[in-house]
């Protein structure tokens, strides 16, 4: 605390984001980067674009990476809004349509980051609990609330919501934005970008740092109806006019133009995900339904906490959360094969 300081900073309570070590050799299952690195087009693309042109600024619209999207989504550009990372885009969803009075509405086993932006802009949150078995009830959205917002599939648990529960989220809220954060969708699931232009109050956002390996390049976006993108736009210029510079753009747009890479990376993490999960359920874990590329599982005698510790001791990260309902589980994320084998004979050793 400082005298310096505005008043919201003292109870601001931030993210807390994965550890990064700098530790060399470690098996790091914790933060669900991609394993396999991004296509060689687009290094290629963004070593095209380190040139004099360095010197004037990016695209403030992000033109061509928009329509690039958009062709890719059957959606128009004006449909998407790009952020640097989805997080950012998050965050301006919470501020340009989150502020209504009454409180957002999120899993109380979710993206950690929902409350945090509720903390950043002074919007009070409420928890929704998940069911027993860990899923999204879409009934328990049907309340008063001043927006929706959930990841699907949802984090840190990897459970998938058919898109039929999500319409029944966005119905029972036609006067409120329900926002579906599709960081994973990749690994499984089937977007529900298809449902914007039935939907005037769905928002879509998604990543490309996890099923397209770019989580070093902070490039996220969201697909919507064109009135929900221009509130985004106008907190975005009245904040940052180029949140993707132009190595970014480039990456991001070659990205999208190498589909057989992308797919390629889709289907070892799913075909590793389903391996992993056998493993550890032969190692008597429960391991909670996937469709992300990380698992979330629990050992049916041994402790979270005590599992994710010794794991660490043989150089293997992975996520623990210490928080209510889900302190014995582990969330981790799908590796390469050799670091998958890793996981599963250090588990085996204890
Ligand atoms: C990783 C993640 C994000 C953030 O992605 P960035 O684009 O890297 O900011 C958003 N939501 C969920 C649920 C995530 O897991």
């Amino acid at each position: 605390m400082s005298k310096f300081w505005s008043p919201l900073v003292n109870d601001l309570v931030p993210y807390v984001p994965g550890e990064q070590p700098k530790m060399a050799n470690l098996v790091k299952l914790n933060t669900n980067e991609n394993p396999f690195g991004p296509s060689p087009k687009v290094i290629d693309a963004i070593q095209a674009e380190l040139n004099d042109s360095l010197r004037l600024y990016p695209d403030p619209e992000g033109e061509s990476l928009r329509q690039t999207i958009a062709g890719y989504h059957n959606v128009r550009p004006e449909q998407v809004f790009l952020g640097n990372g989805s997080d950012e885009v998050l965050a301006h969803i919470f501020y340009a349509l989150f502020q209504h009075g009454e409180p957002v509405l999120f899993p109380d086993i979710t993206y950690s980051f929902y409350p945090v932006y509720c903390g950043l802009y002074n919007i009070e949150g409420k928890p929704v609990p998940l069911t027993d078995t860990f899923e999204i009830n879409p009934a328990d959205y049907k309340q008063p609330n001043g927006g929706v917002i959930f990841p699907n599939p949802n984090a840190p648990t990897g459970r998938y919501l058919g898109l039929e529960h999500v319409e029944k989220i966005l119905q029972a809220n036609p006067d409120r934005v329900v926002v579906v954060d599709e960081a994973y969708i990749d690994f499984g699931g089937e977007s529900a970008i298809a449902l914007v232009d039935k939907y005037p109050n769905l928002l879509v956002s998604q990543t490309l740092s996890k099923a397209r390996s770019l989580a070093g390049l902070r490039v996220g976006f969201a697909v919507g109806h064109p009135d929900l993108i221009e509130a985004l736009n106008r907190v975005k210029n009245s904040f940052n006019s180029y949140p993707l510079d132009r190595l970014a753009l480039a990456g991001a747009k070659a990205a999208y133009e190498d589909e057989a890479w992308f797919q390629k990376c889709c289907d070892s993490v799913i075909f590793e995900r389903e391996r992993v999960t056998n493993a550890l359920e032969d190692l008597s874990f429960e391991v909670l339904p996937s469709k992300a590329n990380f698992i979330f599982a629990r050992h049916n005698t041994q402790a979270g906490e005590a599992l994710a510790k010794s794991l660490r001791e043989q150089g293997i990260i992975v996520r623990h959360f210490n928080k209510p309902r889900i302190s014995d589980f582990l969330r981790i994320t799908i590796g390469t094969p050799e670091q998958n084998d890793a996981l599963i004979s250090g588990l085996k050793s204890l």
